[in-house]
This record gives structure tokens, C-alpha cells and sequence, in this order.
């Protein structure tokens, strides 16, 4: 135990902490500590921000209440906009043809401009979804607190990131003081144990942990993911498993950061340079918990027992194995019968049915899930299989301009066109549906994206398969749900 004044670094700039470090403190503590201002009489803390990241959806009426109460953006460098979830995939000419959404894109601009905010638009050739914009600029770091309008900005907790989403008067407190009015989460350790089989994705491990813990069984937590399975991962496979964290309930779930995370943020646009670098990473390293840091809960999953993995219902917990039968609402335990009904209700499929052969109209790959350059590559894997099934409309939309480059520098957009997939410009595209990229009517859709709520995609009566790109790729070849292992 000792008393210790810790930077936190952000392009330079240092937050302090006073508070008493435990040998058994873990990340989330220690970040925690280093971002407190102060407690405040409701038991709550005043938490520093190192990071907003704003779009066009959540911040314009938080700039508006900034103007009707004549405040300044209190850090104008720390926050950073793109556009993502209304940008039009096809042409994104200006104006854009959709008036809403043009009104959107304006309002961020005349935002951005007033304030002094840096804005990542089409044109400068770094936009994207803002949780996979943020990793690939190095904007994410370690150790460092980031809040965004949009519930998936647990995305970030890949770098070893407190990270969280808010909502619009949260943008607005953001913007006025860089902090926020925060109850500390329980933390709570999920150990993947084992080895993953080959066909077997991040995605898939997410899913499993969803099902085994339950969309609300993250409520009050944040999740530190580790173990086996997680030790080896990627980057960009961590930021996918810390994506979904929200969709068990965890507002934030992170994973330590390791060598593979100093290799990837080595040499980023606003990664620390130089000797800078190589400082940071001591203090990246000294964040990490300790094997014997101490937790609130543990958990742990096999990660052996993991199969490519298929949501069949309204919430992501809803998923079972590729090889697997729909469930029995008789057999399910009492307090789960009601929410199994409404969702064959909702879906029109039948319980003891596989979910393997179940036909699809869809196939969306993208999102800040699963847009990144190793789904694409995995994806492509797959399309060059075979060509899409007659009838179904397959898409793959990129999740940033950047990785769009990195894509068609590989030749992935080639691989997919000539096998009958879209390629589209980078966007959020068909997981929310605000852009012109729609369900229509009772389509099914295989989906790389996080939620399968009702009407998620654009269509009220529209409905959503959630797994992996890779799975996303053999079910647009199949015209039916299957077993991505029969393919590779
Ligand atoms: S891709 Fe989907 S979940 Fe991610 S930021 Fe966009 S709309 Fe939200």
C-alpha cells in the first residue's frame, strides 16, 4: 500500500490522483482513483474524462443546451466528432438526399466549427464508426476514461479503457465541464478458459458469455475479461468481445493491457511518440491487475465449449451453438417462459427446431462489432467459397474509411464483389438502420452486429440473426444459417 501521484496521460495532458494505491487494487480501480475529482454528497464521483466522443446523433441537442445556457466547451481538444450512424453507404454526395440526415451532418459542422471541436468528416479521409475510429487513430489508450453518446463505447475497454456510453444531458455535462457524476461499478472477472476450435470467433465468445451470464447479469458491474482465451486474442478481437459487454448489461467491460496492446498503439496518428512511448507504457503496464487483484465476482467460461454461435430471438442472451435445437419454453426455467414466447412470436420460428438451415434474405457485415479489417479478411475467407445465394442481398460495409483503404489495398472488396456481395462505404450502416440501409418488412437478415432487438434494422417487423462475419459470409452463400466449419 502506498500513496502515489499518477499521470494519465492523453496526448500530453495529466490528470493527478492522490489516492492510496492497493497491491490488490484492479484496473478499473486504479483508473477510477486517477480520474476522481472529488466525492460528491450523493456518494457519487466526480469523474474526469479524458475522451468525448461525439456523432451527429446524440450531441446536436446537448450543443443546444450549451447555447441556451451561454457556456463554452470547457476542453475542446478532448473531445473529438465523426459521423456514423446516418451516413448514407452508396453515395454520400452532399447534400445528402435523405433531408434529415443532412440536417444532422450540417448540424455537427456548424457544431464543431463554433466550439473548436475536431471533426472527422467523409472528406478527411479518417471517418468511420466512432468506437473503431477511436482505436485506429490511437485516440484509445490505456488507463484513459472515455464517454460517448452510444451505449457500444465499451468497445474501448480492449485498450484496458474505462469506457462507457451516456446520454445526451451527459454529452452536455461533458461538454461544459469534462466531467462526470458517476456511482462506482462492482467489477467483476470473467476468465475464458481453454483454447478456441477453429471457426470460432471473438464474436462467438462474446455470445457464449451473454448466454451464460444473461443480458442483465452485467447490471451494476464493470466486466474485466482475461484468461486463456482472451491472453491471446487481438486487438481488434478484444475490442469486439468488450463491444458487447452492454448487451450483458456491464456498461463497461475492458481487458488489461499487454504487449499485444502496446504493439498495436505503437507508431498510431495519436499514439505517444518517441520517448513518450515508451514512458507510457510503463505507466500502461503498472494499470494492469494483478494476478491476485481482488474482485467483486468471478466467472469463468470454457472457452472449449464455445461453437459458432447464432442469436435466434430478441436479445442477444437469446443464442445457442451452431449444432444446437431451438429451446423448449417448457423446459426453460419459470421466469424465462414469457420472454422465450415473445420471441417465437416475434421470430416465427419453432422451439426443437435447429437454428442450422433457418432461411435468411440479409447478410450485414459491418458495424462496430465486427467492421474491421481482420472480419473483412475473415469474411472474405469465406466468400471466396461460392457467390450469394440467389435472392438474398448481401452487404459489407466497412467501419471506417480506413479500414475501407486497408481492405481494397488487399484486394477484399474485389473478393467480395465478384463473389455477389455490396461494397459500401464506411458507415454504421444496417445495425441501426438510420441510413437508407433498411430490413424491409419481415426479412431475416444474418448479421455481424450487436443487437437483435425488435426492428433493430430499420423494419418494425423486421428480424435479426446475430454472429460472427465469418458466419454472416456462409449463410449469404448458403441462403440459410450454417456451420462456418463445413466451409473453411
Ligand atoms: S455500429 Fe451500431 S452499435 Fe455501433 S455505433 Fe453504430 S449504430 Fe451504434
Amino acid at each position: 500500500m502506498g500513496v502515489s501521484r499518477r499521470p494519465c496521460y492523453s496526448r500530453g495532458v495529466v490528470a493527478e490522483a492522490n489516492t492510496p494505491i492497493s497491491d490488490k487494487d484492479n484496473l478499473l480501480d486504479k483508473v477510477w482513483d486517477a480520474h476522481a475529482v472529488r466525492e460528491l454528497p450523493s456518494g457519487q464521483t466526480q469523474l474526469f474524462i479524458g475522451l468525448h466522443l461525439i456523432h451527429e446523433v446524440t450531441s446536436p441537442q446537448a450543443f443546444a443546451m450549451m447555447r441556451e445556457m451561454k457556456l463554452p466547451v470547457r476542453f475542446p481538444e478532448r473531445t473529438l466528432a465523426t459521423i456514423d450512424h446516418i451516413i448514407p453507404t452508396l453515395s454520400q454526395q452532399r447534400p445528402l438526399a435523405d433531408d434529415l440526415a443532412e440536417k444532422m451532418m450540417s448540424a455537427i459542422e456548424k457544431n464543431c466549427a463554433e466550439y473548436g471541436i475536431r471533426l472527422l468528416d467523409p472528406a478527411s479521409g479518417k471517418q468511420g464508426i466512432v468506437h473503431v475510429i477511436g482505436p485506429e487513430l490511437g485516440l484509445t489508450q490505456p488507463g484513459m476514461t472515455i464517454a460517448c453518446g452510444d451505449s457500444h463505447t465499451s468497445t474501448h475497454g480492449a485498450f484496458g479503457t474505462v469506457a462507457f456510453g451516456i446520454g445526451t444531458s451527459q454529452v452536455r455535462d461533458i461538454l461544459a465541464t469534462q466531467c462526470l457524476a458517476l456511482s462506482k461499478p462492482r467489477v467483476r472477472r470473467i476468465d475464458v478458459t481453454g483454447k478456441l476450435m477453429p471457426g470460432v470467433y471473438a464474436k462467438d465468445v462474446t455470445l457464449a458469455i451473454i448466454r451464460q451470464l444473461g443480458v442483465k447479469g452485467g447490471v451494476g458491474y464493470a466486466y474485466e475479461y482475461g484468461g486463456p482465451v482472451i491472453d491471446v486474442m487481438s486487438i481488434e478481437e478484444r475490442l469486439t468481445v468488450c463491444n458487447m459487454s452492454i448487451e450483458g448489461g456491464a456498461r463497461c467491460g475492458y481487458a488489461n493491457p499487454d504487449e499485444t496492446t502496446f504493439d498495436y498503439l505503437r507508431d498510431r496518428e495519436f499514439s505517444p511518440q518517441g520517448a513518450s512511448f515508451d514512458s507510457a507504457v510503463r505507466w500502461w503496464k503498472s494499470l494492469a491487475s494483478p494476478p491476485d487483484a481482488s474482485y467483486d465476482d468471478r466467472v469463468e467460461v470454457d472457452g472449449n465449449a464455445i461453437a459458432p454461435s447464432v442469436s435466434w430471438g430478441i436479445n442477444p442472451g437469446q443464442n445457442l451453438g451452431i449444432d444446437e435445437r431451438l429451446p423448449r419454453p417448457a423446459d426453460a426455467p419459470a421466469q424465462d417462459r414469457a420472454s422465450l414466447e415473445e420471441a417465437y412470436s416475434y421470430m416465427s420460428l419453432k422451439p426443437g427446431e435447429p437454428i442450422a438451415g433457418t432461411p435468411i434474405n440479409v447478410a450485414f457485415i459491418g458495424s462496430c462489432t465486427n467492421g474491421r479489417i481482420s472480419d473483412l479478411r475473415e469474411a472474405a475467407r469465406v466468400a471466396r467459397t461460392g457467390r450469394v445465394a440467389p435472392g438474398v442481398k448481401a452487404l459489407v460495409v466497412p467501419g471506417s474509411q480506413a479500414v475501407a483503404r486497408e481492405a481494397e489495398a488487399e484486394g477484399l472488396h474485389e473478393v467480395f464483389r465478384a463473389a455477389g456481395f455490396e461494397w459500401r462505404l464506411a458507415g454504421c450502416s444496417m445495425c441501426l438502420a438510420m441510413n437508407p440501409d433498411k430490413l424491409v418488412d419481415r426479412e431475416i437478415c444474418a448479421s455481424s452486429s450487436n443487437r437483435n432487438f425488435k426492428g433493430r434494422q430499420g423494419s418494425p417487423t423486421g428480424r435479426t440473426l446475430l454472429m460472427s462475419p465469418a458466419m454472416v459470409a456462409a449463410a449469404a452463400i448458403a441462403g440459410h444459417v450454417v456451420d462456418v466449419r463445413e466451409v473453411l
